[in-house]
This record gives C-alpha cells, structure tokens and sequence, in this order.
C-alpha cells in the first residue's frame, strides 16, 4: 500500500534526523496528522525560521539569536575563566549540568589526521586574542577523552604556550557511581594518571 505522497515526504525528512529510523519517522509523522491544525503550523513556523533566527555568537561560537550570546552578556558569570569546547552540544551538556559559571570558547572543530580534520586557525587565534582582550586567567580545555580530544588539547596547549594564563583540562577517570571492577584498562590508567593526592607524605 502507498501512503500519501505529503505524507511519505515528511517520514523521509524526519528520517533524516538523526537516530530517526524508518518506523520512528512514521509515528512521528502520523503524530504530527494526529494533532491539531495548530500544531503543524507553529512546527512549519519554528522550523522555517530557525536559520533565518538562530547564528552564532561573535564572541564565543555559542548558538543564539541575539549578539553577543546570553552566556558572553551574562555579567553574573565569572569573566575570568574560559571552558574551550569542541562544540555547542558539549557546551549545552556543560550549561545544563550547571556546574560551570565561566565563559566559554567553541572551537567548532577538533585534531582528526584520520578524517582530515584541522582546527580553524582562525578560531585559535581569536583564541588567543580573546585572553588578551577580556583578561581571562584561566583557560580550561574540556576535548572529549579520546585520541582527537588528546590532539586537540595539544594543539591548543601549543598555541597558548605565548600567553600568560592558567591551562587546566578536565580530568579523566572512572564514572561516577560506575565501578572499578567493570572499569576497562584505559579508563583505569587514565584515573590512574590524573589521580588526586589527599595527603602529602610528611
Ligand atoms: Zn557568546
């Protein structure tokens, strides 16, 4: 049986997203017919909107729709300290613990030899030129825990080496509330390596 040619266009585009398959792009779509009018037309609305709403901040790569971002224009925010990131989805995972009260760097790209990946030189060097200008003391490089993540953080490490400022990175390590005897071999040497002294030998 064939399914409505409006209706076969819209699982193919939600078969797009991502994790989307074909049966979840059906039931979304039929969830979709199944709401009323107004529904589609506000998602039709929001959705042919988003590019023209939605750019990225001058100042720090972050996602938004006004200039700079609400975390660049957040004067409560600890304007000393830079969180650098890979992305804007690492940024909102970090904003949305709400653990972190600085400001942040996206780089919008990270170290990959493998896939020819390369960090924007333009983007380090606003880097650089950012901890000048807003006087920023610490730099944390929080690159996911993985061999692009380790090439990244050199990479910036390297071209920080002319700055005068803290460089931290996040720490590796076991998972909380996970447990050491499931713990693989890298994830143990790593906690090893990036342990926590408690108590200096006298
Ligand atoms: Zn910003």
């Amino acid at each position: 049986m064939s399914l409505p040619d409006s209706f076969e266009r819209l699982t193919v585009l939600f078969r797009k997203l991502p994790g989307v398959g074909a049966k979840t792009a059906r039931r979304m779509a039929f969830f979709v017919l199944q709401q009323p009018v107004s529904y589609a037309e506000e998602l039709a609305a929001c959705l042919s909107g988003l590019k023209d709403r939605i750019f990225t901040c001058s100042r720090c790569g972050n996602i938004t729709d006004r200039e700079p971002c609400a975390v660049c224009s957040d004067l409560l925010r600890d304007r000393s300290t830079l969180c650098v990131v890979e992305t804007v989805e690492d940024l909102i995972s970090i904003e949305q613990a709400g653990v972190y009260s600085g400001l942040y760097h996206v780089l919008g790209g990270r170290v990959s030899p493998l896939d020819g990946e390369d960090l924007d030189e333009e983007c380090l060097a606003g880097l650089v030129r950012r901890i000048g200008e807003d006087r920023i003391r610490e730099v944390i490089i929080a690159t996911n825990p993985r061999i692009e993540g380790d090439l990244t953080f050199h990479a910036i490490v390297d071209r920080l080496g002319e700055t005068d400022v803290s460089v931290s990175r996040l720490a590796y390590g076991l998972p909380v509330g996970g447990s050491i005897e499931f713990a693989d071999r890298t994830t143990l040497l790593a906690s090893l390596e990036s342990r926590v002294t408690v108590k200096r030998k006298e």
